[in-house]
């Protein structure tokens, strides 16, 4: 028996801990501590610990699959080749699209859009952190000249006041939350705002149990109250900030005032204004947020208030504070990163700047899809639904719209109207079933690569067993479908490290990284030579506008687009549970992790039940204006009366049916946050 020990990362949350899997004749069959692990020091949650079971189960992808008259039939690698190489060629560049996925690595991701803009020259490429953090990298870029969070994991520890909104941490980034925990033993302030009293908030030493879609005003109102209170900081807001005298003319209106933001908030005036004076009065403060600020009509909004908050009182480019703007998936940093988004290149290079699009032509050797903005994610499948004809072709890579997207009939409608769709992943998902050609790909513990986590930091994979069957790393299959579409150079690398090479060679924030340089412990973007050490915090002497400063915005709060009314009364929020990841493709094929949740729920508040005659563990029907399904109540005080919260993670009972495909007007980011429901007794 030969067993071994291959350390690598988590494929679930961004937090990018690392473990060992444990390998045993040539198979993963466990994970165990690895000490050395940058972020987590050897710890993980559940689904770190549970992150083997997945990776060969009996549901794995083994071989390509063909759909012929409604039924998958398994195909050689060469005839679903040929067949998607005719398919592909059939089509004009706009009409095809590429959704690229923030579960596979870096190199996969460059690969994708590479693919995209060079070999199908379609300037359609995105993929789902338009449904997590599109906010963050608009809202950010926009004050601080750059998109991400500002500050390391580990300087969260150092924080003297921690200011969460939005993230149930201790849930859905397990060793982050733990990191409060520890700060907060050691007497560190902790406030959290939520409208559901989640394991973070329980935590707290303030907890502000606001309304969903009530940020900017609570943001607002924190802000007037240091501002009237003399506690802004005068001297980092007069030497790295602009436009204060604007940002002070809305926040200062009487409508932020503490009496009318507790109205608006549905908080005590008072825990407001003590909230404020903490943040305000700590040595350093770090504000933590997640899909609870970026899930939005208002998004971006929202994340450019938390970091009016944070310039105001001086807590950015110095430990212990910043933006903490927590990513969600695993790599879903990485492939912001790589430039799969519509509107830039790897590093966050324009598409439309005629200097960029001619730099990535000569650097790729071939003409390139025209250096104008493609269709994000959302845009895409209203275009699908509402306007046939204009896309009809997709190369799905590692997505699942058809669970992870806001108003599933209408996605569905959308994906069905496609002429042709490509599906690679390692499983047959709810959107791969509806494919007509399916590639098998590889998990996380089945190739070498780099994922970058939410800190910025690029770590390495290490390849701990081969896929199952024909399935193929997904680097291999993008570099073969290249060849086969004409663009053997372009796509001739020969493993993922050399393809890491390039995205150095092109991308100035990861210029100065290699493999090498890696090594156990990684390096934070921007990382420009092979001198420098990384930048685990950002904006330390001047931000990245381009005159240096940071700016302020002025913003008014805006409710969001669906608001309860007397059809639909109750506010429905929607996110994530401790034990399952995103869709449930690998955490519902995980025997310890379903066994702890095997459905969905919704919870509700004891009052709204009671009205309603409806008990705990009852089903009930829950209605929106855009379906309906039914699932299991949850009464508890935990959530905000007039509220009611779903894991989306649940096909049986999937919480997307329900919500609302309202967009973000920058981010085009749906409002998974907030839309209105009725509930009703079965
Ligand atoms: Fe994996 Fe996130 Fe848990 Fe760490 S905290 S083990 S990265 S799911």
């Amino acid at each position: 028996m030969e067993m071994k020990y291959v350390p690598t990362t988590c494929p679930y949350c961004g937090t990018g801990c690392g473990f060992n899997l444990v390998v045993k004749d040539g198979k993963v069959v466990d994970t165990a501590p690895w000490h050395r692990a940058p972020v987590n020091q050897g710890k993980t949650c559940a689904k770190g610990n549970y992150a083997a079971e997945f990776v060969n189960s009996p549901d794995r992808l083994t071989t390509p699959l063909i759909k012929k008259d409604g039924t998958f039939v398994e195909a050689s690698w060469d005839e679903a080749y040929a067949l998607i190489v005719s398919k592909f060629k059939a089509y004009k560049p706009e009409e095809m699209a590429c959704l690229a996925s923030a579960r596979v690595s870096n190199e996969e991701n460059y690969l994708l859009q590479k693919f995209a803009r060079a070999v199908l020259k379609t300037p359609h490429v995105d993929h789902c952190a338009r449904l997590c953090h599109a906010s963050t990298v608009a809202g950010l870029a926009a004050v601080f000249g750059s998109g991400a969070m500002t500050n390391s994991i580990e300087d969260i520890s150092e924080a003297k006041c921690i200011f969460v909104i939005g993230s149930n941490t201790f849930e859905q980034h397990p060793l982050i939350g733990r990191r409060i925990m520890m700060a907060r033993l050691n007497g560190v302030k902790v406030i959290v705002a939520d409208p559901r009293f989640t394991p973070t908030a329980k935590q707290a030493d303030l907890y502000l149990p606001f309304f969903s879609g009530t940020d900017v005003a609570l943001l607002n109102g924190l802000m007037q109250h240091i501002i009237k209170n003399g506690w802004e900081d005068k001297e980092f807001i007069a030497k790295r900030t602009k436009d204060f005298d604007k940002l002070k003319e809305v926040v200062m209106k009487d409508t932020y005032s503490l009496e009318n933001v507790a109205k608006v908030t549905g908080l005590p005036a008072a825990d407001i204004a003590t909230a404020a004076e903490w943040i305000a009065k700590a040595e350093s403060s770090a504000l933590l947020y997640s899909m609870g600020i970026t899930q939005h009509t208002v998004g971006v909004d929202n994340v450019k208030s938390t970091a009016n908050l944070q310039m105001i009182t001086g807590n950015l480019g110095k430990r212990g504070a910043g933006v903490c703007a927590l990513r969600g998936q695993n790599n879903v940093q990485g492939a912001c990163d790589m430039g799969c988004l519509p509107n830039v290149y790897s590093g966050y290079q324009q598409v439309a700047n005629s200097d960029l699009h001619k730099k990535m032509t000569e650097a790729w050797g071939c003409d390139i899809a025209e250096g104008k903005v493609g269709y994000t994610v959302t845009k895409m499948i209203n275009v699908l639904a509402d306007e046939p004809g204009t896309l009809k072709c997709m190369y799905v890579m590692g997505e699942n719209p058809m669970i992870s997207d806001p108003d599933l009939h209408h996605v569905e409608k959308g994906l069905k109207n496609l002429e042709f769709m490509v599906v690679q992943d390692i499983f047959l998902t709810e959107t791969a079933e509806l494919a007509d050609v399916v590639l098998p790909g590889s998990c996380y513990a089945e190739r070498d690569g780099t994922q970058t986590n939410t800190e910025r930091r690029v770590q390495l994979w290490r390849k701990a067993q081969d896929a199952p069957g024909q399935a193929k790393p997904d680097w291999q299959i993008i570099c073969e479908l290249g060849a086969a579409m004409g663009y053997e150079k372009q796509f001739a690398f020969k493993s993922p490290e050399e393809i890491f090479n390039e995205v150095a060679k092109v991308t100035p924030s990861y210029g100065g990284m290699t493999y090498a340089r890696l090594g156990a412990e990684g390096l934070h973007w921007p990382c420009p030579t092979a001198e420098h050490p990384g930048t685990p915090v950002l904006h330390k002497e001047k931000f990245g506008t381009p005159d240096g400063l940071g700016i302020l915005t002025p913003i008014e709060w805006k409710q969001p687009a669906e608001v309860p009314d007397a059809e639909y009364p109750l506010l429905l929020t929607t996110g994530r549970c401790m034990w399952h990841w995103h869709t449930g493709t690998m955490t519902r094929r995980s025997e310890s992790l379903e066994r702890e949740e095997p459905t969905g729920w919704v919870e509700m508040n004891p009052e709204d039940a009671k009205a309603l005659g409806i008990k705990d563990k009852e089903m009930i029907r829950a209605i929106s204006r855009r379906g309906e399904i039914n699932i299991g109540a949850r009464v508890t005080k935990d959530i905000k009366k007039g509220v009611v919260f779903m894991p989306f993670h649940f096909k049986e009972c999937a919480a997307n049916i329900l919500t609302n495909n309202a967009l973000d007007p920058i981010a085009s980011i749906p409002e998974y946050k907030a839309c209105s429901v009725r509930i009703e007794k079965i």
